[in-house]
């Protein structure tokens, strides 16, 4: 068996662009996967654009050497954009390779190592009596994880984002939801890289102890010494590494202690390969993985048969919003579906997951610059 060809498709269904590749084998089959850097997509598409120059010929099956060979080959390693091309083509080929034996990608990681694959939520609403309701109905509907949008955090160009009234706000909002919720649901906020290591000192400080889970992404993570310091200001659990490229980039937070939840995203650390790395030393370490799954139904697929796979699972990323023609059957004949608040593990051969290859040629890309976040006095803040 050989790489017969690597596409790359750029299509907007409606709130959001989706990048997915597809490679095929010169007898037959083929696979899906999708690209995690999707605001810088013309980078990533050249990447892969590169890569594919040396992979067809290849034999699919050499999953493992594939990956070294696409991270080691440009001399100067790694990136975020060579792993997130990297990430979509080792996807597709767990995807082909578990296609042509006739099983789930979750039987090449080692088979099933349970029957579900739980899930967690982000809400919605922009003012507490809301965000109290919303939650509340979270609950009743069964979630037992739930995430909260903090106060500013508003996906819109133009942005203003005031860290200290957003801390001040917050912080009463979570204390007012663990009132309203008692103390079983899994409660936490995610920052979005926002703050300094002082603001996040002094939301943690504001809020009884016992009133969140966990704190995703407070601050910035290029420097694990920074989060050691903030961990030395608060003991609420850390949520972080959505952003995080590679296994060396997981290895100083999960030795160090300061990642207590692993929010690995299966496209932009490296596909399936990096994945399970990340996955077993988290083990040693008694970390669960709580997966980014912001894009599309190739990348719940794949975080979903990850969890099918990982002994250390917390819960995966879903949305209760409408999404429109995102998760389109038209476009997605086949995709998982939740049951409740959790996914279940199917017998499916390869990941899950279908294209419907005529219709999204049919659907235009459109990219849209995320917005460009700043301070009050004008100084820019991370979206
Ligand atoms: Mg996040």
């Amino acid at each position: 068996m050989k790489i017969a060809d690597i596409q790359f498709y750029s299509f907007n269904p409606g709130r959001r662009n989706l990048e997915v590749v597809r490679v095929e084998s010169d007898n037959g089959y083929y696979g899906w996967g999708e690209i995690g850097l999707t605001s810088r997509d013309r980078a990533v598409g050249g990447a892969i654009s590169h890569f594919r120059d040396f992979l067809i010929g290849q034999d699919p099956r050499r999953i493992g050497r594939i990956w070294q060979e696409t991270y080691r080959s440009q001399y100067f390693e790694g990136g975020r954009v060579l792993t997130s091309a990297m990430a979509a083509i080792d996807i597709a080929l767990h995807d082909l390779v578990a296609k042509s034996l006739g099983v789930p990608v979750y039987q090449l990681l080692g088979g099933k190592q349970r029957e579900f694959v739980p899930c967690f939520v982000t809400t919605n609403a922009r003012n507490l009596d809301d965000l109290l309701e919303e939650v509340k109905g979270l609950v009743a509907d069964g979630w037992e994880c739930i995430r909260t949008l903090v106060w500013g955090l508003w996906e819109t160009e133009g942005q203003v984002f005031s860290p200290r009234e957003s801390v001040a706000i917050t912080a009463e909002w979570h204390t007012a939801v663990r009132e309203a919720v008692g103390p079983g649901p899994v409660i936490g906020p995610d920052y979005h890289h926002r703050l300094s290591v002082a603001e996040a000192a002094s939301y943690c400080q504001r809020m009884p102890p016992g009133t969140i889970d966990f704190l995703e992404e407070p601050i910035r993570d290029e420097t694990p010494a920074a989060y050691a310091v903030l961990r030395s200001m608060t003991d609420i659990p850390f949520a972080i590494g959505e952003e995080f490229s590679s296994k060396w980039q997981f290895a100083p937070y999960i030795e160090q202690g300061l990642t207590n939840f692993a929010r690995l995203d299966i496209c932009n650390v490296g596909g399936f390969t990096e994945a399970m790395k990340v996955a077993g030393w988290c083990e040693t370490h008694y970390i669960d993985l709580m997966p980014h799954n912001p894009l599309g139904p190739v990348c719940t697929a794949a975080s979903v048969q990850l969890g099918a796979a990982v002994p250390n699972w917390a819960w995966l990323e879903d949305r209760t919003v409408d999404l429109g023609r995102l998760y389109s059957d038209e476009i997605f004949p086949v995709q998982p579906k939740l049951d409740g608040t959790w996914y279940p593990v199917l017998d499916t051969p390869g990941l899950g997951v279908e294209i419907d290859l005529d219709v999204i040629k049919e659907i235009p890309s459109r990219q849209a610059e995320t917005p460009h976040t700043v301070r009050p006095d004008g100084s820019v803040t991370n979206f």
